[in-house]
């Protein structure tokens, strides 16, 4: 069998960025600066290290951020008007509010009150329905990285069996419209399934977004299947590590250094069945922030009626 292709996320990611940046000096030259505004409610740290990632790589591809930081006892009517101020400022195209929130706040209700227009994480229903109807619109960052990892791959899409586990609003649902829209065969699985490897194993396309660390083992893949690894599980016990990465010399390494190593939710073992895979760290995730300043930019084009050049 031949060796597997590993898709590789950061190349792809650093390839999107570059168009973007290039996208934003063209825009400079009519005047535009596309400007994102982050919020972030409270001092969640793996939230805040996201946020710096966005706001500085905003910063390198010369898009204009902004970072909101709310007090964490911030209520619902307040940040409310929060984003109403937002989304009437002409030097916003994109409002990106960091989750989760505070049990407190109501999360959705803040969602549906970003304008579609402006809704660069694409969770809003308007974004959903342009999405399921074809519609151009903003489309969720991690499930569109998957479809720049595969096409960018050269990997057909069309008439594929694309299996999709998971069926999460902002993961599972909006891959498996994306896939449709590209002409793929596709098929949803959740925690309901029944006889899930029976399904699995018939993907050309797996897709796992499911939040289990190495849940699709090799039993439940075929060979030479492309897959798309979405999960991101931090591992914190050496047995665990062992389990999964046993003889992984570099992954022992990182577990010695930092106490903890992140497996997807593709047991690394179906890898080496598979035609082409992104691994983890290193594949999908890294698609995620590119994804999210493209969809700043396209914001930008789409509120001011100037055409979407690329992707
Ligand atoms: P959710 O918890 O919202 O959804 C998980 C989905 O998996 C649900 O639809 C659930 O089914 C399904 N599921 C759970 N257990 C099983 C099972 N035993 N068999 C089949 N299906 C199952 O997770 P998310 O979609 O938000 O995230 C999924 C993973 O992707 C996580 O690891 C997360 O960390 C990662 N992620 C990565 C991102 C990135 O940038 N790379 C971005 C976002 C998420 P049911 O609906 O029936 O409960």
């Amino acid at each position: 069998m031949k060796n597997p292709h590993v898709l590789d996320g950061v190349a792809i990611a650093s390839e999107i960025k570059a168009e973007v940046a290039h996208e934003v000096a063209g825009l400079s030259k009519k005047g535009i600066v596309p400007g994102l505004a982050v919020v972030l409610v409270g001092e969640v740290p793996a939230s805040q290290i996201y946020v710096r990632s966005k706001v500085k790589t905003c910063g390198e591809l010369g898009i204009y951020s902004e970072m909101l930081t709310p007090p964490e006892s911030i209520t619902t009517d307040e940040m409310l008007a929060i984003v109403a101020e937002l989304n009437a400022r002409e030097d916003i195209d994109g409002i990106l509010i960091q989750l989760p929130l505070p049990k407190h706040v109501d999360t959705k209700r803040l969602l549906e009150a970003i304008s579609p227009d402006k809704d660069v994480d694409g969770f809003h229903p308007v974004n959903a329905g342009r999405l399921q109807s074809g519609q151009p619109g903003l489309q969720p960052c991690t499930p569109a990285g998957i479809i720049e990892i595969l096409k960018r791959s050269k990997l057909p899409i069309a008439g594929q069996n694309a299996v999709v586990v998971g069926r999460s609003d902002i993961v599972g649902k909006p891959a498996a419209l994306l896939l449709l829209n590209e002409s793929a065969t596709v098929t949803v699985c959740h925690s309901k399934t029944r006889d899930l490897p029976a399904v699995t194993r018939n993907a050309d396309i797996l897709v796992a977004a499911i939040g289990r660390p190495g849940y699709v083992t090799p039993e439940m893949v075929k060979a030479g299947a492309t897959l798309i690894d979405v999960g991101i599980n931090r591992l914190t016990d050496a047995a665990d590590v062992d389990r999964y990465f046993a003889g992984d010399a570099e992954r022992a390494a990182t577990f010695a250094k930092r106490g903890s190593v992140i497996v997807g939710d593709i047991h690394p073992a179906a890898f080496a069945i598979s035609g082409a895979y992104t691994p983890v760290p290193g594949g999908v995730g890294a698609l995620t922030i590119a994804m999210l300043m493209h969809n700043t930019v396209k914001a930008a084009r789409l509120r001011r009626g100037i055409a979407v050049e690329s992707i």
